[in-house]
């Protein structure tokens, strides 16, 4: 397994796709700090694909709201898994706020430190990604959580 990235224009945008295999070594940005790569997907890889379980759901909405999110970008990724919209961002909505998704990194922390993109809990919750098991179980070791109630992925086009 070898980290690609791949880039494709489309008419008067940059689309810009990257990939990494899920567990392969995390290199993006230059401050690699050993930690492995979780959920950077691309429509033209397959992937995992299951019934996310509640608990983990709750957790990683946690994390992508209020944890340790790192490497906020100017830049906006989006997800290249909903076609044939490619000008749609996904915003994750509490009641503290919305954040823009696709523009910054989560960071979990168990035995092996975890690399992912914040756009992973719609990866998740809305395209039925399933992520690798030890990941799932250090998301889940967490203490805090969102319940359902509290989060919602709100799409809009700009
Ligand atoms: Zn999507």
């Amino acid at each position: 397994m070898s980290p690609a990235v791949r880039c494709t224009f489309t008419i008067g945008k940059l689309r810009v796709v990257t990939y990494f295999p899920d567990l392969s070594r995390y290199t993006y940005l230059p401050e690699d700090d050993g930690a492995l790569n979780i959920g950077w997907l691309d429509d033209a890889r397959s992937f995992p694909l299951g019934p996310p379980d509640l608990v983990f759901l709750e957790k990683l909405a946690w994390m992508c709201a209020r944890g340790q999110r790192v490497n906020q970008t100017r830049g906006i990724h989006p997800c290249n898994l909903c076609q044939p919209i490619p000008s749609v961002w996904h915003h994750l909505e509490t009641s503290e706020g919305t954040r823009l998704l696709g523009t910054a990194e989560i960071r979990v922390e168990a035995e092996q430190r975890y690399a992912a993109p914040d756009l992973i809990i719609h990866y998740v919750s809305d395209h039925r990604y399933q992520p690798p098991h030890e990941f799932v179980r250090a998301v889940t070791a967490c203490n805090e959580r969102l319940s359902m109630g509290e989060w919602q992925i709100v799409r809009r086009g700009l």
